[in-house]
């Protein structure tokens, strides 16, 4: 059984504007990156299915699926908010992004895949239930979440977000509901400006000062996520895997290195292990260095396919 890999065209053609950091070329890099090391060759790749409205609806309002449809253009751009633009092609792209996430959900929980990466954008951690925003319109990973709780019979799911910004929509959707744990790890000086107190007991929240560097990413997750996911014993491991916190993405300054994010997917793995049956599913956030991204997601991927 190889790692899932779900990914479609259609994410490539979503566009916020010349210059924009999340752009087409992130997943192209991603791909090559991929092939080039021999990983795809490990894998079972999947063109992602679009996500039905049902699926959405489960953790997004359908006014704001009513707001976004009424917002997209059929040329040039819309703007949903300073740094968040809509093309003719984002709405495609989205359910696309979202709709791998729960393909990919389906592979791992019927045992078809041991785990599975999906690579898509528009990114999904900071769409809320009623609206989207920094670069995101539907939460892909939240709605792989809702989907296992609802359709695979799971009683508890983790959510683990490592990007360099705060999930501050899977937290909007998830905060008080005990049937997932949300563990998320952040710059806490960045977007959208989370402060320490978490919500809820289901979020576990490992804000990191600028410059800390990868040691203190691994000491907080040892300390607050590692002991947190134990107690709760998750059947399932969704991961918002953003590559941003790398010390060569100019979006944030965590200074994280590959060796990094290699360390925190053995980590996510050991646990999938322990209560999970290994079953992983995760869905690309951030990363906007393309040279950075590629050998990020590349060491993250290497872990999964490794498994
Ligand atoms: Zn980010």
């Amino acid at each position: 059984m190889l790692t899932a890999y779900l990914t479609h065209p259609d994410c490539e053609r979503h566009q916020m504007g010349p210059d924009h950091p999340e752009c087409p070329e992130r997943l192209a890099v991603l791909n090559d990156h991929l092939l080039i090391k021999g990983l795809l060759d490990c894998m079972q790749a999947e063109e992602a299915p679009e996500v039905t409205d049902e699926q959405l609806l489960r953790v997004h309002c359908g006014l704001w699926l009513a707001q976004l449809q009424a917002l997209s253009p059929a040329s040039g751009y819309a703007r949903l908010d300073a740094d968040t633009l809509v093309n003719a092609y984002t709405l495609r792209a989205a359910r696309r992004a979202a709709g791998a996430a729960v393909r990919a959900v389906d592979l791992v929980m019927s045992g078809q895949a041991p785990n599975a990466f999906c690579a898509v954008r528009p990114p999904g951690h900071h769409a809320k239930r009623s609206t989207g925003g920094g670069f995101c319109f539907f939460n892909n990973a939240a709605v792989g979440v809702a989907h296992a709780l609802a359709v695979h019979g799971v009683q508890r799911v983790a959510l683990v977000d490592f990007d360099v910004h705060h999930g501050d929509g899977s937290e909007d959707i998830w905060a008080g509901d005990d049937r997932v744990l949300l563990c998320s790890s952040y710059q806490h000086d960045l977007y959208p400006f989370r402060d320490a107190a978490p919500p809820a007991s289901n979020v576990v929240l490992a804000p990191l000062p600028a410059r800390s560097g990868g040691g203190a990413m691994r000491e907080a997750v040892s300390q607050h996520w590692l002991p947190a996911l134990q107690r709760f014993e998750p059947e399932l491991l969704v991961i918002s895997a953003g590559f941003d916190a790398h010390r060569e993405d100019d979006m944030g300054n965590l200074g994280w290195s590959e060796s990094d994010y290699q360390w925190v997917t053995e980590q996510l793995l050991q646990q999938a292990r322990a209560s999970a049956r290994g079953r992983i599913v995760s869905c690309l956030e951030g990363g906007y260095s393309l040279s950075a991204l590629a050998r990020s997601a590349g060491a993250h991927v290497r872990v999964l396919v490794e498994a």
